[in-house]
C-alpha cells in the first residue's frame, strides 16, 4: 500500500488547525524552515480509509488465533478499556493534592492488596513499565538487601538456562554476575548442578516458572530452599502467571521478590510496544527498598508512604502506568478468585489439548507429561531430512488467517516453536489450529522445496530480516515524490 506521503493533493484540507489564540511571537530567521513542511493533504474520506487499510493489515487476538508462545497473546475484555477510559481516572495530574484523588489511591490500594493475595507476597509495586524493567527493580532490591547487611561480596545471580531470555541481561544490568545451571533431560532444574555453584557470592537465584519448556519446576520448594539455606534470595520470574493465578503462589514457595506482567495475563492488549506494567512483588524483609513504600490511610484518607531512606529510588516517572492498574483490578474483580482460577485451569487444560493432538505428527521434547500454559514443538528432523525449517513453517501458516507460535524459544530446543493457545480460545479454534497445523507438516513433507515461497496472501512476503534490521528506512524520502 502507498504511505500517507504519496497520496492526496494540493489545497486538500489541512485546513484543521484552530485559530491561533495565544500572542503570535516571530521567531528569528536561524529558527526559519528551510525546506517546505510537506505535510500530507488529504480529504477527510481519504484519510478515514488509509488508516482503516492499515489497521486491516494489522494482526491481532480481535482478527484470529494468535498463540505466541510466552506472551499470553488472550482477548482482554473490552469493558476493562472502558473503566481506564473514564475521565476520574484519565483527567488526573500526577502532582494533583492527595485529598483530590483518593479514588485513584483506592486503585492503587486494592490492586497491591489482590496482587499480593494471588502472588503470596507482602508488598506490591506499581512504578515498573514492563516485565524487563520489573526484574532490574527486583533485582536491584536484592542487590540492596545483601549491601544494607554488609555482604557485598554476594555477587552472583543463579539463572537456569530454561529462563526467558531477560532474566541473564536483567541480572548483569542489575551488576551480577550471572552463573548458568543447565536443564536435565526432563526440562527441569538439575538439582545437583544447582547445589554446586551455591556459594557464598550467591546473591540470589532467578527462576521463570513455568520455565520456557512450559513446565513447572517440581522440585521447587528444594530449589529454593538450597539458596535460602547458602543466604541467596530467590526471584520469581512471574510474567507468565496465566498459569499459576488463584491455584499456587510464590510466595509459599519460598520466593522473596517476583515480577508480574499485567499487560499478559491481566488484560492489557500488548504487543505494539506498550504501555505495559511489570510491578515488583516482595517479601517484609525487601520492602524498605521498595522504589516507594505504597498507599497510608490515615483518619480516612489515603495518601502516599514516605520514602524510606534505604529505597533503590525512582525507577519510573510517579506511579507507573497508572491505566494499565487501573484494567489490572477490573479484571481481578470481574473474575474473583474462583474466575482467575478457572482462567489458569482453562490455559493450562487448552495447552495440553493442543500439545497431546498434535504429538502423533510433531516431536514435543518434553511431552511427556503435562504441560503448563505452553508447550515446545521441535521442527529438528524436518529441518534435517527436508531442509524445512521453523520459519518456513510459521511462514506458512500466515496463509491460514492465523498468526504463528514464538519461534527459536527456547534456545535449548532446537527449530522450536512455542505454542500458547491461552484460555480464551474455543475448542473449535484449537480444532481447527491443530488440523492445519497437520495439514502443512503433511504438505512439507510432501513438497519441501516449496516451503520458501511462503506466504502468498499477507501484504509483504518474506522480506529480508537482516537488511530490514540494519538498514531500516524509517523515513520518507520526499526528493522522490
Ligand atoms: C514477556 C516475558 C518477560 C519480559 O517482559 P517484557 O514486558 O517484555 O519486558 C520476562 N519473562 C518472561 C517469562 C516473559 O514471558
Amino acid at each position: 500500500m502507498k504511505l500517507i506521503f504519496e497520496k492526496g493533493n494540493t489545497n486538500r484540507g489541512c485546513d484543521l488547525i484552530p485559530e491561533c489564540d495565544v500572542p503570535v511571537v516571530t521567531l528569528s530567521q536561524k529558527f526559519h524552515r528551510k525546506i517546505e513542511l510537506n505535510l500530507p493533504e488529504l480529504s477527510e474520506t481519504e484519510i478515514s480509509r488509509h488508516y482503516t487499510e492499515l489497521a486491516n493489515h494489522t494482526f491481532g487476538v480481535n482478527n484470529g488465533f494468535y498463540p505466541l508462545g510466552s506472551c499470553t497473546m488472550k482477548y482482554n475484555p473490552k469493558v476493562n478499556e472502558e473503566l481506564a477510559k473514564l475521565p476520574g481516572f484519565t483527567d488526573v495530574h500526577p502532582l494533583q493534592p492527595e485529598h483530590t484523588v483518593q479514588g485513584s489511591l483506592f486503585v492503587l490500594q486494592q490492586a497491591e492488596k489482590y496482587l499480593c493475595e494471588i502472588t503470596g507476597m507482602d508488598h506490591m509495586n506499581f512504578q515498573p513499565a514492563a516485565g524487563a524493567h520489573g526484574e532490574l527493580t527486583g533485582l536491584k532490591l536484592i542487590w540492596a538487601y545483601h549491601h544494607d547487611r554488609n555482604d557485598s561480596k554476594r555477587d552472583k545471580i543463579i539463572v537456569p538456562d530454561s529462563a526467558h531470555g531477560t532474566n541473564p541481561a536483567s541480572a548483569a544490568l542489575a551488576g551480577f554476575t550471572v552463573i548458568n545451571v543447565p536443564s536435565t533431560d526432563d526440562g527441569l532444574v538439575d538439582v545437583e548442578a544447582l547445589r554446586g555453584v551455591v556459594g557464598e557470592d550467591t546473591a540470589g537465584f532467578m527462576l521463570t516458572n513455568p520455565n520456557t519448556v512450559g513446565l513447572f519446576e517440581k522440585d521447587i520448594l528444594e530449589i529454593t530452599s538450597i539458596i535460602h539455606q547458602a543466604g541467596g534470595l530467590n526471584y520469581y520470574d512471574g510474567a507468565n502467571l496465566n498459569a499459576i493465578m488463584g491455584v499456587a503462589r510464590p510466595g509459599d514457595m519460598g520466593f522473596d521478590v517476583i515480577h508480574l506482567n499485567l499487560h499478559k495475563t491481566f488484560s492489557t492488549p500488548h504487543g505494539g510496544g506498550g504501555p505495559g506494567s511489570g510491578p515488583v512483588g516482595c517479601k517484609e524483609i525487601l520492602s524498605r527498598y521498595l522504589p516507594s513504600q505504597g498507599i497510608i490511610e490515615e483518619d480516612g484518607i489515603l495518601g502516599f508512604a514516605h520514602k524510606d531512606e534505604k529505597s533503590i529510588g525512582r525507577v519510573k516517572s510517579f506511579y507507573g502506568n497508572f491505566l494499565v492498574v487501573v484494567k489490572a483490578l477490573a479484571y481481578i474483580m470481574t473474575l474473583g478468585a474462583e474466575g482467575l482460577k478457572d482462567a489458569s485451569c482453562n490455559a493450562v487444560l487448552n495447552a495440553n489439548y493442543m500439545m497431546h493432538r498434535l504429538g502423533d505428527v510433531f516431536d514435543i521434547p518434553f511431552g511427556n507429561g503435562p504441560c503448563m500454559h505452553e508447550f515446545v514443538i521441535s521442527l529438528n528432523k524436518l529441518k534435517k531430512e527436508k531442509a524445512v525449517s521453523a520459519l518456513d513453517f510459521a511462514k506458512a501458516l500466515l496463509d491460514h488467517d492465523m498468526h504463528p507460535p514464538t519461534m527459536y524459544f527456547p534456545l535449548i530446543v532446537y527449530e522450536a516453536l512455542m505454542v500458547e493457545p491461552t484460555e480464551t480460545e474455543t475448542k473449535e479454534t484449537l480444532d481447527e489450529a491443530i488440523r492445519i497445523y497437520k495439514e502443512v507438516y503433511a504438505y512439507a513433507c510432501k513438497a519441501p522445496e516449496t516451503m520458501g515461497d511462503y506466504p502468498l496472501t499477507t501484504p509483504i512476503g518474506r522480506p529480508d530480516e537482516v537488511k530490514a534490521a540494519r538498514n531500516p528506512i524509517l523515513r520518507f524520502d520526499f526528493s522522490s515524490k
